[in-house]
């Protein structure tokens, strides 16, 4: 008996496609990642850039800003001349302040200071007249007086943040007075607030002490303090940070958004600007692209799953092609003829096949015909040797003495058994050549097995099995050929009583389901192992268990009798189970109308 082959389905299949998918999406993907890689630094790069244009316009601004401050007192003063400071009717003062107030809006308060420190004129823009103060211990006050221009910090006052702008006042290259102007920061900040980078990064301004100057529409903020906010201390000490660092991406303290930010220094005034940009409008751009190539990296995977799994079909189609031909010719079928149409070494391979099973299929027809010859020549010997026999054990040839008969019983059970064989190799070399023909017609077969169980009553009687039947009154009649039915019901009685239990049982029944009559002839004996079934209609098929014992058989009785069975149109089946007991169940057709003669040759 051949080893089963253990079946490893679609392990060539699946280790095709996963090295198709190796090869085809390590490439893809190491792309991508160095793509996504690429992309998300030349976008740092981008956003760092950006952000620091933004940063010097801002800049710019505020420069621009002060330095109008400045100019506009340094120039107005230039003009002045000695007479016109002489005059004691002429309020130059006032004629001047006005000029500043007049010309920049920034301007709410100007003061003019003695050389002593003492105010000596002081317009507002918006009250008349104000206290007129000794200024000549403050810090600006002394700056001024050494030629220095100073801008104060940053103060609130009901109009909003406002500086102190204090300068010297030159007249023909001598200080001749100090002026202190009070600056407020409201144009400045509009001015900030409408830099924008893109549609939602803004400008945060703050002072050396960390008030925040301009705020994104959040006036309540700029009382606070964020001097201890790591960015900003680390700005004030000089060090601009640029939205390359991953601590660059932040939730802003200020307006709670997740950002990328950057910082500059104003040295001169000592202000921080910060540059935020919403990371939902910064990480737009490079997440669209992170989008764009995984779903490029899927669709290619998907693609390349799909043509993998088609070709791994085209490959291995043929195989199973080959696979289930070679199965079928261990089962005795040559006719299959494989089709591969791949234009390649597999196709040929398929024709070498085709060749290899007609070249079989010639043997096995040789081997059938040799059987054939062979059974036929010695059915006649061994018959004539039966007769012979048996007219020796009738007595016609004179008594025989008991010496004799002890030394010829050996000899005529022997040519019995070899009679039973070449009969019954002859039925299959017939039924191998297509010769094995039978009619089948109505028959009741509960009389043809009553016939059987008395035939067989001696057997069962040597090991004391009892066999039951009790023929049912209503069983309808059942297309077959009574001689084959009677051996296949033999065959299955006569293998219940071998491979039965001395003592044994063996039950038969019948059943009537879907137009056919089904007879089972069960046994309590040794059973058959699940690997036996499969294998238990094929030619000379014996179970080793059974080998070993000296249960005389061929093996061929289980093989003709199915072919008899599917010659009379039935259909057969086995149930075992190891040691609890076999049961064959064949199943004809039920007779109706009239009769009808089956003659199964071809
Ligand atoms: P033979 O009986 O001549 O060996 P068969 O074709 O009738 O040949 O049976 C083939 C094999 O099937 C037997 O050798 C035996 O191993 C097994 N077999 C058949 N019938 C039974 C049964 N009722 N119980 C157990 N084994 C059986």
């Amino acid at each position: 008996m051949q080893p089963e082959i253990p079946k490893k389905r679609g392990q060539l299949r699946d280790t095709f496609i996963l090295l198709f998918i190796v090869i085809s999406c390590v490439p893809i993907l190491v792309l991508g990642t160095v793509s996504l890689y690429s992309i998300s630094n030349t976008h740092k790069k981008n956003v760092s850039e950006l952000e620091k244009q933004t940063l010097i316009v801002s800049e710019e601004i505020i420069n621009a800003f002060f330095n109008e401050i400045i100019d506009t007192i340094s120039t107005k003063f230039d003009s002045l001349d000695q007479s016109n400071l002489q005059g004691s009717d002429v309020n130059w003062q006032q004629i001047y302040a006005e000029k500043f107030l007049q010309s920049n809006s920034a301007f709410s308060q100007i003061s003019f200071v003695s050389n002593e420190g003492k105010e000596v004129a002081k317009y507002s823009k918006f009250s008349k007249s104000g206290i007129l103060l000794n200024v000549s211990d403050s810090a600006m006050f002394k700056s001024a007086i050494l030629g220095k221009v100073t801008i104060s910090d940053v103060h609130s006052t009901l109009r909003g943040q406002t500086v102190t702008v204090t300068a010297p006042l030159f007249v023909d290259g001598k200080i001749f007075n100090v002026v202190i102007a009070e600056v407020s920061l409201t144009p400045l900040i509009s001015s900030i607030e409408k830099v924008r980078l893109q549609n939602k990064g803004y400008i945060l301004l703050f002072d050396k002490n960390g008030t925040l100057i301009s705020s994104k529409n959040n006036s309540s903020n700029t009382q606070h303090k964020y001097i201890s906010w790591s960015r900003l201390s680390t700005t004030l000490q000089g060090a601009s940070l640029d939205a390359l660092s991953p601590d660059d991406v932040y939730v802003s303290p200020v307006t709670s958004l997740p950002v990328v930010g950057s910082t500059r220094l104003i040295p001169d005034i000592n202000w921080v600007i910060f540059v935020e940009w919403p990371l939902s409008e910064s990480g737009l751009l490079v997440e669209n692209f992170r989008h764009t190539i995984l779903i490029s990296i899927f669709i290619s995977i998907v693609a390349v799953l799909i043509v993998a799994s088609y070709f791994a079909y085209r490959l291995v189609r043929p195989i199973r092609l080959l696979q289930n031909a070679t199965k079928e010719i261990e089962r005795g079928n040559f006719e299959n003829n494989v089709v591969i149409t791949t234009n390649n070494e597999l196709e040929e391979l398929g024709d070498s096949f085709n060749t290899m099973a007609t070249g079989l299929k010639r043997l096995e027809e040789l081997k059938n015909e040799f059987v054939y010859v062979a059974a036929h020549e010695l059915r006649a010997p061994v018959t004539a040797i039966k007769g012979y026999m048996e007219l020796i054990f009738d007595g016609s040839g004179g008594s025989i003495t008991p010496e004799m008969e002890h030394l010829l019983s050996p000899v005529r059970k022997s040519n019995d058994r070899l009679v039973n064989l070449v009969n019954d190799l002859l039925k299959v070399a017939r039924s191998e050549a297509g010769k094995l023909e039978i009619e089948i017609s109505p028959a009741d077969i509960r009389k043809e097995i009553t016939a059987i169980i008395d035939e067989s009553r001696p057997l069962a009687l040597k090991r004391n099995v009892t066999i039951n039947y009790t023929p049912q009154e209503d069983l309808p009649l059942a297309m077959i050929n009574i001689g084959s039915f009677k051996e296949v019901i033999m065959n299955f009685i006569s293998n219940a009583i071998k491979y039965g239990n001395d003592n044994g049982i063996i039950n038969i029944t019948h059943e009537v389901t879907d137009g056919m009559l089904s007879t089972s002839v069960s046994d309590n004996g040794r059973g058959i192992s699940e690997e036996d079934l499969g294998h238990l209609f094929q030619k000379f098929f014996r179970a080793p268990d059974v080998k070993s014992t000296e249960i005389e058989g061929t093996g061929l009785g289980l093989f003709i009798t199915k072919e008899l069975i599917e010659k009379m149109g039935g259909t057969l089946s086995v149930t075992s189970k190891i040691g609890e007991g076999t049961s064959f169940k064949v199943s004809f057709k039920i007779a109706k109308g009239p009769i009808i003669l089956a003659n199964s040759a071809n």
